[in-house]
């Protein structure tokens, strides 16, 4: 039997609360501290810290997080020669032809703001073939010999950037660069380590379900991975996982869906790309680009093709959740969706960032009553938006309490790695914006329900409401009492506790 005891914690206001939970589920929530309970209780001191039910990332790429950890990290490069010096260690590290990967490069923090272009890295890696992944995930900077290597020359289409004279810049986008990914060796060997890295730093920040997007090139891998690891009982938090349309078949052939192995992973849904990130300048906008006037982005599908797919996850009785940032794209997937949702969405299909959402599109999602998915942190990292949109439409961009007050279920989610993982991080960005757009800053219990009740509801479960005899013992525990607290300074907030099913999965001081 399995018991904890949390004392001396605050519960919806109150001061001096205590939490007793058996095998998993509360038993008692009771006021005053020093109750008596078995001698094999594991017993948290909260020391008034707040508790709520466990906090839910509902957007996030684990695999993606650990294999990062383990490629070249070029996250907070400002010129390319910081880059080259990384890479260069990079290169160091493998052997000659082996394949050498990176990620996190934004030229937004280069000098000037021009994409990096393959003769800046061909000289330190002749040997090897690189892929260096911008911040964002959708856009990509190989090296000559890996065009070579993959026989990219010949390509054509706007995903293979060509320079004026015809010649590959190196810079390849979206579903191109699916496929150069797709045939990377052996990238998913490592699976299992790679989710394990992230659930140690997701449980550290509090979180106690991450909805888990797999790759398109390496879900086998990954659904492998969470399957052997969930029936050995070695996951410590919850998943709820979105498949490429590409797993489709694996996993009806298998069966994998609804028989989860030791019971924390379930396939909710499908995850589908309609266009690309405003960073990189591919997402898909009704007009073009301020700083880019020729270019309004890319959708990776026809309308009628995305509708089939749409129609296709919807009859196999998967959420449908659609990667639509431009307002082009967003219409596109919430004319998609509409039409398989009915009047009240049963499936609860929802739109991945919606980022640029006018009053039309947002009455339009409603209409359909379509969900979202929000990450609070692009806002304050996208300190380039109004060179990309002009001043007239950033008052579009991330409109969450707009969203949130005219009745859209939008739920919270960090997109790690592209921003850190952290819940807390997630609600500050939330509350305070970074001093951009303010009448869309959401109040404490707002930015609450982004991570906690509209995520539940967004992954397919019931709202839990406030801790109370008879829910599942799943809490994130504050190190503080944020009643009031004023919302610049809950970033330094820190996580006491995590408790899933009644097991502390991280507690202060345990690294
Ligand atoms: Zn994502």
């Amino acid at each position: 039997m399995t018991r904890l005891l949390i004392e001396d914690c605050t519960l919806g206001g109150r001061s001096e609360c205590s939490i007793y939970c058996e095998e998993g589920m509360v038993v008692r929530v009771t006021e005053g501290t020093g109750q008596t309970v078995p001698a094999d209780t594991e017993v948290i001191d909260a020391r008034g810290g707040v508790v709520f039910n466990g906090f839910v990332d509902s957007h996030c790429h684990p695999f993606e997080y650990g294999w990062l950890k383990r490629s070249v990290d070029l996250r907070g490069t400002t010129n390319i020669t910081a880059l080259r010096l990384r890479l260069t260690a990079g290169v160091q590290r493998a052997n000659p032809g082996e394949w050498v990967t990176g990620m996190g490069w934004d030229q937004e923090s280069f000098p000037g703001g021009a994409m990096p272009n393959r003769a800046d890295i061909d000289d330190i890696t002749p040997a090897n073939p690189v892929v260096l992944s911008r911040i964002c995930g959708h856009i990509a900077l190989l090296n000559t010999k890996a065009i070579g290597d993959l026989g990219l020359e010949t390509q054509a289409g706007v995903e293979y950037e060509r320079n004026q004279a015809g010649a590959l810049t190196g810079i390849v986008k979206e579903k191109a660069l699916d496929d150069v990914f797709a045939s990377l060796p052996r990238r998913g060997e490592r699976s299992a380590a790679d989710l394990q890295s992230a659930e140690a730093e997701a449980a550290k920040l509090g979180l106690t379900c991450l909805h888990c997007i797999l790759s398109p090139e390496g879900y086998r891998e990954e659904l492998a991975a969470l399957a052997a690891l969930d029936s050995a009982g070695s996951l410590s938090l919850r998943y709820r996982v979105y498949i490429p349309p590409n797993a489709i078949d694996l996993v009806e052939e298998k069966g994998l869906r609804g028989k989860p192995g030791g019971g924390k992973v379930k396939i909710n849904g499908v995850k589908i790309y309609a266009d690309g990130s405003l960073g990189a300048r591919t997402s898909a906008l009704r007009e073009p680009y301020s700083d880019e006037p020729t270019n309004s982005g890319i959708l990776r599908y026809k309308d009628e093709e995305l509708q089939q797919l749409v129609e296709l996850v919807d009859s196999k009785g998967y959420q449908a959740i659609i990667h639509a940032i431009g307002d082009r794209a967003v219409e596109q997937a919430a004319d998609a969706l509409g039409r398989v949702t009915g009047a009240k969405n049963p499936r609860r299909h929802r739109i991945e960032h919606a980022s640029l959402l006018p009053r039309d599109l947002r009455t339009k999602m409603l209409n359909y009553c379509i969900r979202a998915t929000v990450q609070p942190m692009f806002i304050t990292s996208d300190t380039w938006a109004v060179d990309r949109l002009g001043e007239d439409r950033v008052n579009d961009l991330y409109p969450i309490r707009s969203m949130l007050s005219e009745g859209i279920v939008a739920s919270g989610g960090s997109d790690s790695p592209v921003e850190s993982m952290s819940p807390i991080l997630g609600m500050w960005a939330s509350m305070t914006r970074g001093g951009s757009t303010p009448r869309e800053s959401l109040a404490f219990e707002q930015a609450l329900t982004l991570y906690t009740s509209n995520a539940e509801s967004n992954g397919l479960e019931e709202p839990l409401g406030s801790v109370k005899e008879g829910v599942p013992a799943n809490f994130t525990v504050l190190d503080s009492d944020t009643n009031g607290m004023h919302p610049a300074l809950f970033r330094k907030v820190g996580v006491l506790a995590t408790v899933v099913g009644g097991v502390v999965v991280h507690s202060y001081g345990a690294g």
